[in-house]
């Protein structure tokens, strides 16, 4: 069997024609599976798809319980037969239920990463590495210049701020899935008790997380209107909700943002942001590298970013790869992408 009846590229996304089932599809179809619950995997309208029970509770909560017309949850390491195809998920440490695909049929086993990361997170199953002939890896950050710092340091710079300017606001934004309810986790573990502040938007999927037994202390809501200037206190926000009339009224607020991007100091500036905090939930270019190379694979398909460094580098060590450029709809895929 070609790795190409196995899995390829189509204008729906990634289609396994061997199974008739499309993996993280941009368009409406038949059946999918779902790698995670971010928007530009997730999407709502598909026949049946097959993801964590966490994924489809995820999906659920941000597209509505009739998502899909039929949902079946599969546990990590679980195989299940998809039109002859053996089908299984394994973590991806991305965030809470992320899960990468691995498909085999007749000794060829291809694995699709979804979105990954291979650096600990209190709030997720950690990526493990599956060996694989095929390995279709995200490049979100793959170029060699993004090397992303320790979080934990990086939620301490944003502690030592509130302690040196205790009577303004940190303003902190973050992407509403996932990356939000990490930092939290964070700022508990580097010893944070105080109460956090949380928009509203925050709050259905940090009770999820909290459903699905994460501990983030005390939360309190953070009301649209008459509220507080809440001097010396963090307050949590997606985003969106940061340059909207919602971010005023805070006492003399410092604006801090977590992404990958903040690596990039022209972005940050650009945001308006005081305090970057460089935490993400992809991998830099050490952890995709490594993590290719852990899955053993003899050819990468790259997708999802800056895919010709990663591509250049693989060739370099014997590894066949090439660039997988997927149809997605303008503005889900850009490199702004906020869940990075
Ligand atoms: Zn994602
Ligand atoms: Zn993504």
């Amino acid at each position: 069997m070609r790795p190409e009846d196995l899995l390829c590229p189509s204008p729906k996304g990634l289609y396994c024609p061997a199974g008739d089932f499309h993996v993280d599809p941009v368009r409406v179809v038949p059946r999918a599976v779902i790698t995670h619950g971010h928007s530009d995997h997730a999407r709502a309208g598909h026949g049946r798809v097959l993801a964590t029970r966490e994924t489809l509770d995820l999906m659920a909560l941000r597209l509505g319980p009739n998502f899909a017309a039929a949902q079946e949850a599969l546990d990590y390491g679980t195989p299940v037969e998809i039109g002859g195809v053996t089908v299984s998920l394994h973590p991806a440490g991305h965030v809470l239920g992320s899960a990468q695909v691995r498909l085999e049929k007749d000794g060829l086993v291809i694995v699709v990463s979804g979105d990954y990361k291979d650096v600990p997170d209190p709030t997720c199953t950690p990526f493990e590495p599956v060996r694989c002939h095929v390995f279709v890896s995200e490049a979100t950050f793959g170029l060699p210049v993004f090397r992303h710092p320790d979080a934990a340091a990086e939620v301490d710079k944003l502690l030592a701020s509130v302690a040196l300017f205790p009577e303004r606001t940190h303003l902190l934004g973050a992407y509403s899935l996932g990356k939000a309810q990490r930092l939290m986790a964070l700022i508990r573990q580097r010893g944070y008790a105080a109460a956090l502040h949380l928009h509203g938007a925050l709050a259905p999927i940090t009770d999820y997380y909290a459903s699905r037994g994460l501990d983030f202390g005390l939360l309190e809501p953070v009301a649209d209107t008459h509220r507080k200037a809440l001097p010396g206190a963090i307050v949590i926000a997606p985003p969106m909700a940061m340059t909207d009339l919602w971010a005023r009224g805070f006492a003399d607020p410092i604006t801090c943002f977590a992404s990958g991007w903040m690596r990039v100091r022209a972005r940050a500036r650009q945001r308006g942001v005081e305090l970057p905090l460089v935490v993400s939930d992809h991998a830099d270019w050490d952890g995709l590298t490594a993590s290719i190379r852990a899955t053993g694979c003899e050819e990468l398909w790259v997708t999802h970013g800056a895919e010709d460094a990663l591509v250049h580098w693989a060739q370099s060590r014997q590894i066949r790869a090439r660039p997988l450029r997927l149809v997605a709809p303008v503005g889900d895929d850009g490199a702004d992408r906020s869940d990075a």
